[in-house]
């Protein structure tokens, strides 16, 4: 199924068209967060780096597509930690004219009753063989703008539901607005990663100059990524009438005629011709959860050369030339030597070592089987699922036999998730004498990086199915390490027992679906942790210890079944035939 799309593959009119003209563009990505490296931090989670890591394999293979977003100039937040244990957040001070250029072109739009201009910075991705691909950080931080529209671009997920309704605003409207004024004027598609950037299909609207809904669905695509209702932005229309202009405010009321407000998602699913869920299983819920049949699949990846270590690239360019470009050519993991693998791997594991003694002052075992836990601290995550039974966990871990790796950050108003850091991060000192437990402050994508590359094993266990795809046990497997996880998202399709992994609880059942989207739980979740112990004990520490060489033939198999799959060339292919239908060769 996969095609390749390498530049050098790109049909010739399509080529000749690109360069002659830079802008053209017939798909316009739109993702209220964007996580593309750790020095432009204007993302919180695996929403913003799946779009980074969409749009750099969209570079890489040529894929004429522009991003949009928003500048925060305030990040998300720095992660600190008070004398309780208990999160704080810092401001991120960044310097965004170091990462991005500051472009002339402006537009307006008009919110609360005052007219706000919106200007734009870009920062050019240049793809695997030198294509560029920009990404525009929209902002209002400019002199004369009132001083409370200049703050509507400072921070993600900051304010409250008013403060988002504006975001959304600018960012769709907005966002429009400055492709138009960029000099986009034959974009197809526009993609919504995720429903907040919604309000588009009103300016499209605009453009259009009548009503006509179809008009307006046939050049939109949406991608929900969100198993649960209560996880879908919602706006009033109280709310939406005391920020929006006029002629936004009688097209939004036409466009939801039966609802006292509106629904992002619901947005999306009405105004859009292709919509997908981010796994097949996710894609099952949704279908249930909004009562239809359409919701397609595209399931997520990582982008490759981000993930992968310095090693394992070079193994992979020694062993498999081309997987850059191509990474299903990564099914041919089995071929390179074991000895080769576990180097490669040993060295990411003393660079992760080398880190944790300069910012804990912890000294970790290389030859310790090492444990990874590393996501937001929402609490459907249950990062503190392993501490269910500590008597027992001592037990199995014995006489240091596993070390655990933790890190995460919990939304700023996220008082569970932030319980849940506390009580690791307690454990970790309390349980000192008998179990290693290291937290390392401040997730993001370069601890991301570290932790991916340098654990033997990535731990995950939500409460499913909430766990839409999951990424970042797919950054593992780029790296060959093995996934021990609930069956949710993207694992039900990546898992096989003993060979890439190991499952925690049971496999999933049908009548899960029927009311998934409730908190009520289809399956006995306490049996979870009872799993993740036995299967601890009884698999994954005899297999380290005890059969080498089947462990490293296990890392080769989760290169070759996984990586070679879950990864964002892959994704950009499906997206590109599936929801963009553009067909690179024919043209
Ligand atoms: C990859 C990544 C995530 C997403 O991880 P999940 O497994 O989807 O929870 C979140 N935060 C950061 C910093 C990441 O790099």
């Amino acid at each position: 199924m996969i095609q390749r799309l390498h530049r050098s593959d790109l049909g010739n009119s399509l080529r000749t068209l690109m360069e002659n003209d830079p802008a053209f563009r017939p798909v316009a990505y739109f993702s209220m967060e964007v996580g593309l490296k750790e020095s432009i931090p204007t993302y919180s989670g695996g929403l913003g780096v799946l779009a980074g890591d969409i749009l750099k394999s969209a570079a890489d293979l040529g894929v004429p597509m522009a991003g949009v977003t928003l500048l925060y100039r305030k990040g998300y937040f720095v992660q600190e930690f008070n004398n309780e244990d208990w999160q704080i957040e810092k401001p991120v001070v960044w310097d965004p004219s170091k990462e991005l250029t500051l472009l002339p072109n402006k537009i307006s739009v008009t919110l609360r009753g005052r007219e706000i201009q919106v200007g734009v910075w870009v920062y050019e991705c240049i793809g695997a063989t030198g294509y560029p691909l920009p990404v525009y950080f929209l902002d209002t931080d400019f002199d004369g703008n009132h001083p409370d529209d200049r703050k509507l671009c400072w921070y993600l997920y900051g304010g409250d539901n008013h403060y988002r309704l504006c975001q959304e605003f600018i960012l769709g409207v907005g966002g429009l607005r400055m492709l138009r004024a960029l000099g986009y004027m034959n974009i197809d598609t526009f993609h919504l990663n995720e429903g907040h950037a919604g309000f588009l299909t009103l300016e499209l609207m605009r453009e259009l100059g009548y009503y006509d809904p179809d008009k307006i669905r046939e050049q939109v695509v949406f991608t929900t990524h969100t198993p649960v209702p209560a996880g879908h932005d919602y706006f009033t229309f109280s709310e939406i009438d005391s920020a929006f202009p006029d002629d936004a405010k009688a097209t939004i009321h036409k466009m939801i005629p039966d609802k006292p407000g509106v629904s992002m998602t619901d947005l999306g699913l009405r105004y859009s011709r292709y919509v997908n869920g981010v796994a097949k299983k996710h894609a099952e819920v949704s279908n249930a959860m909004f009562h239809m049949e359409t919701v397609d699949w595209i399931t997520n990846g990582v982008h490759p050369t981000t993930w992968v270590s310095s090693g394992m690239r070079k193994l992979y360019n020694k062993h498999i030339p081309g997987w850059e470009l191509d990474p299903g050519r990564l099914v041919q993991a089995l071929t390179i030597p074991k000895d080769e693998i576990w180097s490669a791997h040993q060295a990411s594991k003393l660079r992760l070592f080398a880190r944790i003694m300069e910012t804990n002052g912890i000294q970790l075992d290389p030859n310790v089987l090492t444990l990874g836990f590393a996501r937001r601290a929402a609490t459907y995550k249950r990062a503190d699922l392993l501490l269910t039974d500590i008597e027992r966990l001592k037990k199995i871990v014995g006489k240091n036999k596993v070390q655990f790796i933790f890190a995460g950050k919990s939304h700023p108003k996220d008082d569970g998730g932030k319980k849940l850091l506390q009580r690791i991060r307690q454990a970790s000192q309390t349980l000192k004498d008998s179990i290693t437990i290291v937290f390392i402050d401040n997730y993001n994508m370069e601890i991301a990086s570290l932790l991916t590359q340098g654990v033997d094993v990535w731990l995950n266990n939500p409460i499913r199915p909430r766990e839409a795809s999951g990424t970042s046990g797919m950054k593992c497997a780029m790296n060959g390490i093995m996934n021990f996880s609930v069956l949710d998202g993207w694992w039900i399709e990546g898992w096989i027992e003993d060979v890439t992994g190991w499952s925690i609880g049971p496999e999933p059942q049908e009548a899960e679906l029927s009311t998934a989207g409730s908190q009520q739980q289809h399956y006995d979740e306490s049996k979870d942790a009872d799993d993740l112990y036995d299967k601890l004990e009884r698999k994954v520490i005899p297999t380290y210890y005890n059969d080498h060489d089947k462990w490293v033939d296990m890392m080769r198999h989760t290169i070759a079944l996984d990586a070679s799959f879950f990864n964002t060339h892959r994704v950009v292919h499906e997206y590109a035939s599936k929801a963009y239908s553009i067909d690179f060769r024919g043209m």
